[in-house]
């Protein structure tokens, strides 16, 4: 799922993201609560119509934003309090106020409030979280009100196996649509990621969607889907494109580079997006250098399309019973910190 904060993925028109074979786009609940608020999605008929996005859609609960980006914040069992940070106003996040808040907006798949213990993080902190990730989430299935929206569950548990499991656990009796892992991301080391992937993954129903949240370089997204997940959101291919950052065959090319000043060739020739079919490396050089907004509008289209198509490739060697064979390189453990 490409991300579209604000109800828009950065630069790029639903026409075209439509173009890149991305199916589902998520959007936040806590940016969208602030700005334009959620009465005003649902009385433009709902984040769909909102935005001119046909496809399937999710937002998240908010949680994450509440404890990543909020400076002064309380958190008691009731909720979370934080300011604005538009206009410095105290909003308090329930795990009711967020489903409420998910039901106005109107996605299809919506998430459950959960608290997200920071990395690192004590083992009596996390035990905490997770105990109340779990009375929120109950909290949140009874303030659900559209039936037609799947309300997926969160498993906290940071980095602790065992805390995973028995997390992992209590959701699935819960019996809900789908579940997500969450509290990964966090700044621990991509190793950490995947263990936790592991351990958490066998757990969750086969039969039901399995989310990885934050999380979609390509070797952290061939390790989890190799552990069985089905579904990942993650900024990079959008972000690292308004940084005039390519994504090529697995490495993150910068334009701004000289090489590129005269090299009249598409970003990738096996792209069949609208990028790679009409321009040059030159030309996205120039585009980036000279900071045209059209730059950062055909590097995400190009990003997304090759993130989605590395999926794509993924699936069809699942289907062929060669993605061991094949991705080897990305089943392996990352060779530096800087990795796509
Ligand atoms: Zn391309």
């Amino acid at each position: 799922m490409p991300v579209g904060t604000l109800a828009t993925v950065k630069t790029v028109t639903p026409a075209q993201l439509r173009d890149t074979g991305a199916q589902m786009v998520l959007a936040n609940t806590y940016h969208l609560h602030l700005r334009p608020g959620e009465n005003i999605v649902a009385s433009g008929g709902g984040i769909h119509k909102f935005m001119g996005w046909n496809g399937p859609m999710l937002t998240d609960s908010g949680g994450f934003q509440v404890f990543s980006l909020s400076e002064i914040r309380k958190i008691t069992e009731e909720g979370a309090t934080f300011r604005s940070p538009y206009d410095g106003r105290v909003i308090e996040l329930t795990p009711e106020r967020s489903i409420q808040i998910q039901n106005a907006l109107g996605a299809d798949v919506i998430m459950a409030f959960d608290e997200c213990p920071p990395y690192p993080a004590s083992r009596e902190e996390v035990e905490a979280a997770t105990g109340r990730t779990y009375r929120w989430l109950e909290r949140c299935i009874k303030a659900h009100g559209r039936a037609e929206q799947a309300l997926f569950g969160i498993v906290q548990g940071g980095v602790y196996p065992d805390l995973r499991q028995e997390a992992a656990k209590a959701l699935v009796d819960l019996d809900l649509s789908g579940y997500a892992i969450g509290g990964v991301s966090v700044g621990e080391p991509a190793a950490l990621i995947e263990k936790i992937v592991k351990v958490t993954t066998p757990i969750l129903p086969f039969e039901k969607p399995r989310y990885l949240m934050g999380v979609g370089t390509y070797r952290e997204m061939t390790q989890a889907i190799a552990a069985g997940v089905d579904l990942f959101d993650c900024v990079i291919p959008t972000r690292w494109a308004r940084h005039g950052t390519a994504m090529v065959n697995g490495e993150r090319w910068n334009l701004k580079n000289a090489q590129f000043k005269e090299d009249f060739t598409p970003l990738d020739e096996s792209c069949p997006c609208y990028t790679c079919q009409n321009f040059s490396r030159a030309y996205l050089c120039h585009l980036v250098k000279s900071r045209e907004i059209l730059a950062y509008t055909l590097l995400s289209i190009h990003n997304i399309t090759e993130l989605i198509r590395f999926t794509q490739r993924i699936r069809e060697a699942i289907v062929d019973d060669r993605f061991a064979e094949e991705f080897a390189k990305w089943l392996a453990p990352a060779p530096d910190s800087s990795d796509p």
